[in-house]
């Protein structure tokens, strides 16, 4: 028989996470408790509003395909929010709706790389984007997010990477897998660069509205000269508890727009039309649950950082949004994916070890707090003695 694979899916790997969960549900169901911090999940039910509100669209007959671009007071909702919120302008013509984020990325892929063309992304970085870049036959450049540099972007490392194959940058800010949010003064230093380099920026905010300590986010695209620069990705996933609803947003240049339409036309034709009415009532009247929860995941980004850093052979970098812990676990001397296969296996504690989001993620375990405060302090207890355990090996 000929050979029928694809070269492109040559390079693509399984995600580490979902490989990860599977395993739990093994596990589960042979009768094992299992504390989940592995999935980027929230654990929060999706906001009764919006669920009534689903509900009431299916009923009133919002059940056919809508505008490929998404229906328009949806488009008007979201513009409204983010320029007022975020000091931009966009208008709705300038908003694509997608069938959740996973499927932006692609249509932004599609829209900007040919085969062999360069991709700058975070080291490390949320895996979907480095997959997606060998599904598409481009090349990932990676940029590191290092600790001793508070996780913010080396601008000299940085200098170095591009050449002239190089079309765009992923900025996931905040990050995921790390809860850093990049500072106002780096995002500046980035937009000059773009600017000198004229790349493109996809930035990623999925997690803005989840940040800690009052401290605002800065959009991207709201700095002078950005907006024409930038593919802004961004979703009701996280924000509203809303994994499995699959609603999500490109905001970009109405020329992009329109071309990247083309792609998610030919592939999803439209987001869900009842849960595109449901992000409707989102935008409009979950501001309060969207509260509640940012405050619950501070309560426990608080508490994990005390204890983390009080345990031996530990320490935590302070997270500042979205619901990661982005563990260092160095001293253990141990590698982190058999910290994590120890801990999975002999504890039934699920995280995930660093090298899934890249070289970088080396010598640290990322720890999804979207759990309950039991379920976190009952698996630092076990992370605890984990530790003491290869301490004293
Ligand atoms: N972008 C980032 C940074 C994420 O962490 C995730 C999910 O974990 C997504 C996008 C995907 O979101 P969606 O559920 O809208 O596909």
């Amino acid at each position: 028989m000929k050979k029928f694979l694809s070269n492109r899916l040559h390079n693509v790997k399984p995600s580490g996470i979902r490989k990860i969960n599977e395993k739990t549900i093994v596990m589960e169901r042979e009768g094992k408790k299992i504390y989940h911090f592995e999935l980027g999940r929230p654990d929060f039910q999706t906001p009764e509003v919006i669920k009534d509100a689903t509900i009431k669209s299916i009923q009133n007959g919002d059940v056919f395909y809508t505008s490929n671009y998404g229906i328009l007071e949806l488009r008007e909702a979201i513009a409204e929010k983010i320029n007022k919120n975020h000091d931009l302008d966009y208008s709705p013509d300038e908003i694509l709706i997608t069938a959740g984020a996973s499927e932006s990325i692609f249509d932004v892929y599609e829209l900007l790389l040919d085969y062999g063309d360069e991709i700058l992304l975070p080291n490390p970085c949320w895996a979907n984007y480095i997959n997606a870049t060998y599904i598409m036959g481009a090349e990932p450049k990676f940029y590191t997010l290092a600790e001793e540099n508070d996780f913010q972007i080396d601008f000299d490392e940085l200098e170095g990477l591009v050449t002239e194959k190089t079309k765009a940058m992923v900025v996931i800010n905040p990050s995921n897998p790390i809860g850093s949010v990049f500072k106002r003064e780096t995002l500046e230093k980035l937009a000059e660069f773009a600017e000198r380099k004229d790349i493109l920026i996809i930035v990623d905010e999925i997690y803005k509205d989840i940040i800690f300590d009052h401290y605002k986010h800065v959009s991207f695209a709201s700095l002078p000269g950005m907006k024409e620069r930038t593919i802004l990705i961004d979703g009701f996933s996280k924000s509203y508890s809303m994994t499995g609803f699959r609603l999500a947003y490109i905001a970009a240049p109405v020329d992009f727009i329109k071309e990247a339409n083309k792609v998610h036309q030919h592939n999803t034709s439209c987001a869900t039309s009842f849960v595109q009415h449901a992000g409707i009532t989102a935008l409009k009247e979950a501001d309060s649950d969207v509260e509640k929860m940012v405050a619950e995941y501070e309560r426990r980004r608080d508490y994990i950082y005390d204890r983390v850093n009080s345990i031996d052979g530990l320490s935590l970098h302070k997270p500042e949004g979205a619901f990661y812990a982005f563990i260092n676990m160095k001293e253990l001397g141990v590698s982190c994916e058999e910290f994590c296969e120890y801990l999975l296996d002999e504890k039934g504690v699920a995280i995930v070890p660093g090298t899934v989001f890249g070289s970088a993620g080396e010598g640290f375990v990322r720890l999804s707090y979207a759990s309950s405060m039991e379920d976190i302090k009952k698996g630092l207890d076990i992370i605890e003695e984990a530790c003491k355990h290869f301490k004293n090996k």
